[in-house]
């Protein structure tokens, strides 16, 4: 067994978010206060993303909207109650309702931005996106992937007018296959 470094506090503070968990979050309640904030983050970030790499000039005024949003946000260091005593003590970051907050918000949405943060800094927040179809978040698996099932993929082709053109001559077709029959 490999001997571990001995350490009464663990080094993480807080697990990194899953970025599926990020998406069911705000298609849970897309129209609440929290999401909607989450939902401007995301905006704001790829917005200042695409300044960095097309218009670098106007990046320290995205980064200021970006911090402002920010500020609504507070959190203090805190230790958790481990459930077992044995465990070694894990760091965390509790929010808090910070000074000018008019609505609290829930551990759920802090955690989230931390997710929105970490992923625009490893270069996949562009991949939390939404349903071409239906709207829905989802994070893609793939860089071009623009639906969130391959059930909307279907249903979205469906309504494109080359098949909608296809299925009427199909339809055509057949009726006039059937009357033939007669
Ligand atoms: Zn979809």
């Amino acid at each position: 067994m490999p001997r571990r470094k001995k350490s009464h506090i663990a080094q993480d503070a807080g697990t990194p978010v899953d970025p599926d968990q990020i998406a069911l979050w705000l298609n849970r309640n897309p129209d609440s206060p929290s999401a909607r904030r989450l939902t401007a983050l995301i905006r704001e970030v790829m917005d200042g993303i695409s300044a960095r790499q097309t218009r670098p000039k106007e990046l320290p005024r995205k980064i200021l909207v970006i911090n402002r949003r920010l500020r609504t946000y507070s959190a203090t260091p805190a230790l958790l109650v481990p459930r077992d005593l044995s465990e070694p003590l894990r760091a965390t970051w509790l929010p808090t309702i910070g000074e000018g907050n008019d609505e609290p918000f829930a551990y759920g949405e802090f955690q989230f931005v931390l997710g929105v943060l970490r992923l625009a800094r490893e270069d996949r927040l562009g991949r939390l996106r939404r349903c071409r179809h239906d709207e829905q978040w989802f994070f893609a698996r793939l860089k071009r992937q623009v639906f969130c099932s391959q059930h909307c993929q279907q249903a979205h082709f469906r309504q494109t007018p080359t098949f909608k053109k296809y299925h009427a001559d199909q339809m055509r077709s057949w009726r006039k296959l059937k009357k033939s029959d007669f």
